[in-house]
């Protein structure tokens, strides 16, 4: 084990909350491209203006469906990786461990997270443009445009688009659950889409110890204590390995 993996498992050994705040590249190992940085692919093929704004689903709402029932199936082939199931597992080491993720793609949860703060989303769910009203729709498959249940309103994506804002009460829980933390991971992340990074901005002013884990230094790297070089599944197994090991 080199010495920054060592300096990760004694900071993770004296922690008792412990955060996840994950993006796409804790998911490339299982096979979802990333958008930015090492392991990109999917999205140059998209112009994202067309496919992940508002004004695009009021223009087009088959094409924005389209491109997100991809995204799902994509999503739907892949299973979670060594780093997902680190942080399901830990919940039953540590007092707290919760997940903040920018994810859309539900691996936290199917890796059986339970504590997660999905701020861009779900692949998963539908939200009525309308009444705002939400459903889980793992097996969603259409022909006609999906419509609200309720109201009849047209049923959206429940992705937080580029120009739109976050839910409210997840930024409220994410942001108290990075205050409390005592170590944060930052985890493929490259940092740069907002609010999102300046929550471990945030986080560090309360004294929470930053790990970051990237296969590159990134728009966050300066705020870390620790930077640990290298692909999540790898780093993160090893850390699960060893902190169950009898010292
Ligand atoms: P990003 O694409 O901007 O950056 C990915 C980061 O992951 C880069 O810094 C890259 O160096 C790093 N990386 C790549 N492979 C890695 C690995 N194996 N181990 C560790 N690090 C690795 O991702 P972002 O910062 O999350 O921002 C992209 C936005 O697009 C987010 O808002 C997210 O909602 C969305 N998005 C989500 C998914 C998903 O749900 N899986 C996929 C693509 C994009």
């Amino acid at each position: 084990m080199d010495t920054n993996l060592k300096h990760a498992l004694e900071e993770l050994k004296k922690s008792k909350h412990i955060i996840a705040f994950t993006g796409a590249g804790i998911s490339q190992e299982s096979g979802i491209p990333t958008f930015r940085g090492s392991g990109g692919g999917f999205w140059r093929n998209f112009r994202l203006e067309e496919v992940a704004t508002p004004q695009a689903f009021l223009k087009n709402p088959r094409l924005v469906w389209d491109f997100y029932l991809e995204r799902r199936k994509l999503a739907k082939e892949v299973q979670p990786n060594a780093a997902h199931k680190a942080f399901a597992a830990w919940e039953k080491i540590f007092p707290f461990v919760g997940v903040v993720t920018q994810n859309i793609d539900g691996l936290h949860e199917q890796a059986g997270s339970r504590n997660i703060q999905e701020l861009h989303g779900s692949l998963w769910r539908s939200k009525c443009s309308r009444c705002g009203k939400t459903v889980q729709d793992l097996n969603l498959t259409y022909s006609e445009l999906p419509h609200c249940r309720d109201c009849g309103g047209l049923m959206r994506p429940d992705i937080v688009w580029f120009g739109e804002e976050l839910n409210p009460n997840t930024i409220n829980q994410a942001l108290e659950w990075m205050r409390k933390a005592d170590l944060i991971f930052v985890i493929g992340t490259s940092g740069v889409v907002e609010p999102a990074a300046s929550f471990v901005r945030g986080a560090k002013r309360y004294g929470a110890f930053i790990a970051e884990v990237n296969v590159e230094e990134t728009a966050l790297t300066y705020v870390a204590d620790l930077f640990l070089r290298g692909k999540s599944s790898e780093i993160f197994s090893s850390l699960s390995e060893a902190i169950t090991q009898p010292t």
